[in-house]
């Protein structure tokens, strides 16, 4: 299998760490790590970080309020606590996918242009959804509001940025304007989670945008 390039940049790790991260993005973290041994590895820092603190003489400096923030915050079984990795393997959509499906098939919908998507969740901090985007398809030129996290699942596509296959995780932001074009083999399908509404460039994405909540 091709070697994952695009990784989960480590302020994010760090904040996915900490239980910072809305459910949204910390679900496309968690998937990307459930199947990247590079980024588990690079959480485990994390995580030993934040025990060293309690752990060695800097406790002494600690308040008891921060200290019991600070366990709590380790104690919090953040998706990361569950043994991700043993599900790899199971098709295309890794454990934590699996688990926001609650185990059922997605329930896909048409955005027209051969794309669809199934939302899996969407609130006011954010949404996460999957998409399938057809070989040789785009996504319509956008800009981004917030922050835009994309996991390719199965197959790759390209953008001004560069090229993402499986395991590869994109983050935009408001500095990106992007067309993401699906590449040539099977269809792509990506786990994308954002905090804000995408910015499209053209009338009929715009026109259409309220109502598949993207
Ligand atoms: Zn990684
Ligand atoms: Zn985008």
């Amino acid at each position: 299998m091709r070697a994952i390039t695009h990784h989960t940049p480590d302020a994010l790790l760090a904040a996915y760490a900490a239980g910072t991260l809305s459910p949204a993005f910390s679900l496309v973290v968690a998937t990307h790590i459930s199947i990247c041994a590079e980024c588990r590895a690079a959480l485990e820092g994390h995580h030993a970080v934040g025990g060293a603190l309690l752990d060695g003489s800097e406790t002494a400096i600690l308040s008891d309020a921060l200290k019991s923030d600070i366990l709590a915050m380790l104690d919090d079984p953040t998706p990361a606590a569950t043994p991700l990795a043993a599900r790899e393997g199971e098709g295309i959509y890794p454990g934590p996918v699996i688990e926001a499906l609650k185990g059922k098939k997605p329930r896909w919908r048409s955005l027209g242009l051969g794309l669809k998507q199934a939302i899996l969740s969407d609130d006011e901090h954010g949404s996460v959804r999957l998409l399938h985007i057809p070989a040789g398809q785009a996504v319509p030129d956008h800009g981004h509001n917030g922050m835009e996290l994309t996991l390719v699942l199965q197959g790759s596509f390209s953008d001004e940025t560069g090229q993402f296959a499986r395991g590869d995780l994109e983050v935009a932001d408001e500095d990106l304007d992007h067309t993401p074009v699906a590449d040539g083999g099977a269809p792509c399908i990506c786990l994308a989670a954002t905090d804000a509404p995408l910015r499209f460039h053209s009338f009929m994405p715009r026109l259409f945008q309220p109502f598949f909540r993207i």
